[in-house]
């Protein structure tokens, strides 16, 4: 027997604390978490905003009414976590011109109506293309809508796509994988219906839940000895027969095998370097998928100044600059009285909007809501934008499949390199992107690595894993 652990796991977000718990449930109870921040949840993460609890990351969940149960929204049932049915059906009377006047409903309805042709020639021509295993044939969402001949043109159509597309992926129909994206699996494994959290245990009240089931709680906060927080790996060392950790604080661990559960833009950047360097067919299948941006950018004004009531949730801005400030969301339902409302941006708009002064942001977000609802509207008297593209311990908010990326790249992607093995939502194959995902997948590797530790041999071992 040796004096190390038997697992290191790097990160306690959703993926590394399911694989700890698989690995607790199935009697490995010597692993130890190293986490680089001083919570575990990583992109679940609520904060508080204008005296609300908000959500920076993670904020909706699938799982009411499909034919499959979403082990989050079980969860999240089982400790009444408050949530609510997000309604989009009203957005056609709440779209608004680049200069603020109103679309009329049978516009709008109809750029709604081009899209949702799209999505359904994509899901077919999707379906055709899965059910041929053989080879990996495949086009982009963009590609897609051409063949179908209905190719979104003007700023109305282009913005009800950013909507349905930059939207949900946080990348641009042009980079999405036809195959990969559609259909959604989270709408059709789980119902189309989302649910969004707004409570005060947060989104991460369902990771606390699992963590608690195998790691010691004093008073609402975790303190077991085996979770070690500010705890930046920034080396991974693998041998034949152990493998050792390194942190930026100059501690070091050792292991016969380490998870590796840091988000793909974490292992596209230079944070974490692996010796000796990992094989070239795994840092292709790391460079090649694709990591979006989403940023919920919230705003408290000192009263309310749009409308309320049905219909009234969420309304469109659409400006000849794809995604400009275009999806609006008030929290009138969650919070009332709360007069917060939220806008998302994406992609390269995220980008640009986390390298400028949040002063900046609110004078553009400002100058939007002016159009749409006049001069005399209030200035926000607060404004939170998060930044996980420019967070090194992220580097970006959920993976997108890009068109070209092949099943087996995919493969390559969760594949171990000798002890040292892959977690995190990236590394699920249908559901990479959302927080079950995560969940899945830090089941997979745990199982992964009980295999190994009982001897057995893996899925991969016969994988031919050249390029
Ligand atoms: P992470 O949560 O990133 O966990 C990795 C952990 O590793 C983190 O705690 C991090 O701090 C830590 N770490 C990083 N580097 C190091 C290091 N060098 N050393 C030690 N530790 C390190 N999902 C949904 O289901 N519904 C949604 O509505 C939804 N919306 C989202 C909106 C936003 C803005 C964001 C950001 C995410 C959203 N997601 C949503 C996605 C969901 O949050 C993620 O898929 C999921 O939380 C990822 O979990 P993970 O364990 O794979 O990664």
């Amino acid at each position: 027997a040796s004096s190390y652990p038997s697992v290191i796991v790097i990160g306690a977000g959703m993926s590394g604390i399911s694989a700890a718990k698989t690995l607790h449930d199935n009697n490995i109870k010597d692993f130890i978490i190293l986490e680089a921040t001083n919570r575990i949840s990583g992109r679940i993460h609520k904060t508080e905003f204008a005296g609300y609890t908000v959500e920076k990351g993670a904020n909706w969940l699938h799982g009411a009414e499909g034919p499959e149960k979403n082990p989050m929204y079980e969860i999240a049932e089982k400790i009444n976590l408050k949530n609510f049915y997000s309604d989009f059906s009203n957005v056609s009377l709440n779209t608004y011109k680049q200069n603020g006047e109103k679309y009329s409903m049978e516009e709008v309805e109809a750029a709604i109506a081009l899209a949702d042709d799209n999505e359904e020639f994509g899901t077919k021509l999707a379906e055709q293309f899965s059910a041929n295993t053989k080879e990996d044939d495949d086009m982009s969402l963009l590609a897609a809508q051409r063949l179908n001949k209905k190719e979104p043109k003007t700023i109305l159509e282009r913005m009800v796509d950013f909507y349905f597309n930059d939207g949900e992926q946080a990348e641009a129909p042009r980079v999405s994988s036809l195959k990969h994206i559609l259909p959604r699996p989270e709408f059709s494994l789980y119902g189309d219906g989302e649910y969004f959290v707004a409570d005060p245990r947060g989104f991460e009240g369902i990771t606390h839940t699992i963590a608690k089931s195998f790691l010691s709680y004093t008073n609402h906060t975790v303190t077991d000895p085996r979770l070690m927080f500010n705890q930046v790996v920034t080396e991974i060392e693998y041998k034949r027969r152990s493998v050792t950790v390194k942190t930026e604080d100059g501690n070091v661990y050792k292991a016969k095998y380490v998870i590796v559960s840091p988000s793909l833009g974490v292992l596209q950047s230079d944070l974490i370097t692996f010796t000796p360097e990992l094989p070239l067919w795994k840092r292709r299948a790391i460079s090649e998928f694709s990591i979006g941006i989403y940023t919920k950018i919230f705003l408290k004004f000192p009263y309310k100044f749009w409308p309320t009531g049905p219909g009234t949730e969420f309304f469109f801005y659409v400006h000849a600059r794809r995604g400009y400030y275009a999806i609006w969301q008030q929290l009138e339902n969650e919070y009332p009285g709360s007069n917060i409302l939220f806008v998302t941006v994406a992609d390269e708009e995220s980008k640009r909007v986390e390298q400028q002064p949040d002063e900046v942001t609110k004078a553009e977000a400002m100058e939007v809501l002016r159009k749409i609802f006049g001069e005399d509207i209030p200035e926000a008297t607060d404004i939170m934008i998060p930044r996980w593209y420019s967070d090194r311990f992220y580097r970006g908010t959920f993976t997108n499949w890009p068109v070209g990326y092949t099943n087996k790249k995919h493969k390559n992607l969760r594949a171990p390199v000798g002890r040292v093995f892959f977690t995190g939502e990236h590394t699920h194959p249908e559901l990479f992107g959302y927080a079950d995902g995560a969940y899945f997948a830090g089941i997979t590797t745990a199982n992964d690595i009980l295999a190994r530790l009982k001897g057995g041999i893996l899925p991969w071992h016969n994988q031919d894993m050249k390029l």
